[in-house]
This record gives structure tokens, C-alpha cells and sequence, in this order.
């Protein structure tokens, strides 16, 4: 009887067990969207944080897939020192066609991509000639998404800018930086980090928080982390643009980030006076692989495939 007993008991023991271990993993299963959300929120917000308060980069910028800056021309009015869409280092009059903007805007309606912000930008984008075609084609997306906000990014330099600017309708917002010459006070973004022995141990994919803040960049060239990105690959003629809105995932945005922000200025900057180390500044200045890149874009022009 007694072994009988025994036996009885460490039956339950082994069951309760089983259950206790199976209850445990049930429950770990049940907590872990929530432990990945958390950590989400800590890469996405605790970046801030870590870099105001070590005043260096610990953690990946995240690339903002809900904003996207369209560069309509590469082609500008002004020509500002450290322009970061090259204007200035590397002039050009590429731009996207009517068709580039139907593209865009229908794979965002089939792929029901819900854009937070859109924003019209250039080179200077009042002076595409089918400027207001665009503003129709771009309605068609408003239509469908409305909360999404359509700003157009301007110099506001200029009789015939200004003249564009007063036809604008009333659903696109404006931020004109009123420019009034090319002089002004930027980052230097033709200063390569890699030619630099500071970065040596740099890991690029990493990005700056212009990725993070400002959202995708879309030139002619497709689809890059940031608009930023899309003038490096211009002038250094990586071709690396995606090509399609279905494919622009975390990784891929990773990858163009790991070969584009080792020769962008902005690397590391955050603003001036802020714990960033990249330099600020008036006047051209363009690392040794910069120089040798617009060069060589002064000789050959852009090589770049299509979006
Ligand atoms: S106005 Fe803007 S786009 Fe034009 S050169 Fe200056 S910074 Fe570049
Ligand atoms: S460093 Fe330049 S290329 Fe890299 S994310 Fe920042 S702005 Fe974009």
C-alpha cells in the first residue's frame, strides 16, 4: 500500500511539473509581443537619449518608412555651400517625369502604404516644369489617404519661385526657408567620414537621425533611407536605389545605409552645438573622396539606373 502511495505521489509530482514548465512557456509566449514592443520603443526612442546624454551614437536609428522626401529636381536656383542634394558640388537638371510620380503613387495606394507626410522637395521644386501636373498626380494619394500631410519644401528665392508659390492650393503646406543667396551655415556634408582616421572603427549602418526624422528619400534613382542618401549615390555613382516600394524593407534601408552614410557629412551630426561631432560650417569644403567623385561626375554625369 505504502509504495503503492509513493508511486501515486510522484505521478502527480511529474504531471504538476510538466504542467508547471508547460504553463511557464505559455505564459512567456503570452508576454513576448510585448517585451518586443518594448524593446521597439527603447531603439526608437531611447536613441535620443543615449545621445544627448553620452554624446555618442549606442544604438541603430531606425529609418522612418511613414515619411518620404521626393526629390521632383535636382536642379536649383541657388547654389548653397554644402548643399546635401549636391546641388552645388555636383549641378544637375535631372527630373523625376510624370510617370516617375504615377509610379509612386500607385504603388502606395495597391500597397495601402499610409504615408504620415510627404514632402515636395528638390533641388529647388517650383521649377519642375510639370510642377503642378505633379500637385494633380499627388491629389490622387491625398484623396485616399487625407490624413496624410503634403508639404513642398522651397528656397522661396526668386520672382518665378515666388509666382509658383502664390498658385499653390491650399492642401499642400509650405515651408519656404526664404533663402536669400547661397551662403549659409550647414553641416558639412561633403566631408566623407571615411576618409576620416576618427571613423575608422565607424559602423555605417547605423545611420544619423536625419533617417529617423525626416523619412525616405525618392529621386529619380528610387528609393533611399533618407534624401540625403540620394545625392550621395548620384555623385558616387553606386546605382544602390530601389526600385520598387514593395521592396523597401528594414534590411534592405540597413544595407544602402551601411554604403551611403560613410561618405555623407551628416554622420554623427546632430545639430550644431549638439554632442554630434560633424563639423558645421560656411563655405564649400569636400573630403578627398568627394573631390575625386565630382570629378568624375563632371566628366561622365550621373550613370544611374531608373526608379
Ligand atoms: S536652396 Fe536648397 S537645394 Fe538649392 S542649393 Fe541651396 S540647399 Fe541646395
Ligand atoms: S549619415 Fe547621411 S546618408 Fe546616412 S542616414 Fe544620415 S543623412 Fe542619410
Amino acid at each position: 500500500m505504502k509504495r503503492l502511495l509513493l508511486d501515486l505521489r510522484s505521478r502527480i509530482k511529474a504531471k504538476v511539473g510538466r504542467e508547471t514548465r508547460l504553463w511557464r512557456l505559455l505564459n512567456m509566449a503570452r508576454l513576448l509581443p510585448r517585451v518586443l514592443s518594448v524593446r521597439r520603443m527603447i531603439l526608437e526612442r531611447g536613441n535620443y537619449l543615449f545621445v544627448r546624454r553620452e554624446g555618442k551614437k549606442l544604438l541603430s536609428w531606425i529609418p522612418n518608412t511613414r515619411r518620404v522626401e521626393i526629390e521632383l529636381t535636382t536642379y536649383c536656383n541657388l547654389r548653397c555651400a554644402n548643399c546635401d542634394r549636391a546641388c552645388t558640388q555636383a549641378p544637375s537638371s535631372e527630373r523625376m517625369s510624370t510617370g516617375q510620380i504615377e509610379k509612386f503613387v500607385n504603388e502606395s495606394v495597391q500597397l495601402k502604404w499610409y504615408w504620415w507626410i510627404i514632402v515636395l522637395i528638390g533641388g529647388e521644386p517650383t521649377l519642375h516644369p510639370q510642377f503642378f501636373e505633379i500637385l494633380q498626380i499627388v491629389k490622387r494619394y491625398k484623396e485616399f489617404n487625407p490624413h496624410c500631410n503634403v508639404w513642398l519644401a522651397t528656397n522661396g528665392h526668386g520672382r518665378k519661385v515666388q509666382d509658383v508659390l502664390a498658385k499653390v492650393p491650399d492642401w499642400v503646406g509650405i515651408r519656404n526657408s526664404s533663402k536669400e543667396g547661397g551662403d549659409q551655415y550647414f553641416s558639412a556634408y561633403s566631408m566623407a567620414p571615411k576618409d576620416s582616421e576618427r571613423y575608422r572603427l565607424a559602423d555605417f549602418s547605423k545611420g544619423c537621425m536625419i533617417t529617423e526624422q525626416c523619412g525616405l528619400g525618392l529621386t529619380r534613382h528610387g528609393y533611399y533611407p533618407c534624401g540625403a542618401g540620394g545625392g550621395v549615390d548620384r555623385v558616387f555613382g553606386f546605382d544602390i536605389g530601389i526600385k520598387s516600394l514593395s521592396e523597401v524593407r528594414r534590411r534592405a534601408l540597413r544595407k544602402q545605409l551601411g554604403e551611403l552614410c560613410g561618405y555623407c557629412g551628416h554622420f554623427d551630426s546632430v545639430d550644431p552645438g549638439g554632442p554630434g561631432k560633424a563639423e558645421w560650417v560656411w563655405g564649400e569644403t569636400k573630403s578627398i573622396s568627394w573631390q575625386h567623385a565630382c570629378e568624375k561626375y563632371k566628366q561622365q554625369g550621373s550613370r544611374l539606373s531608373p526608379y
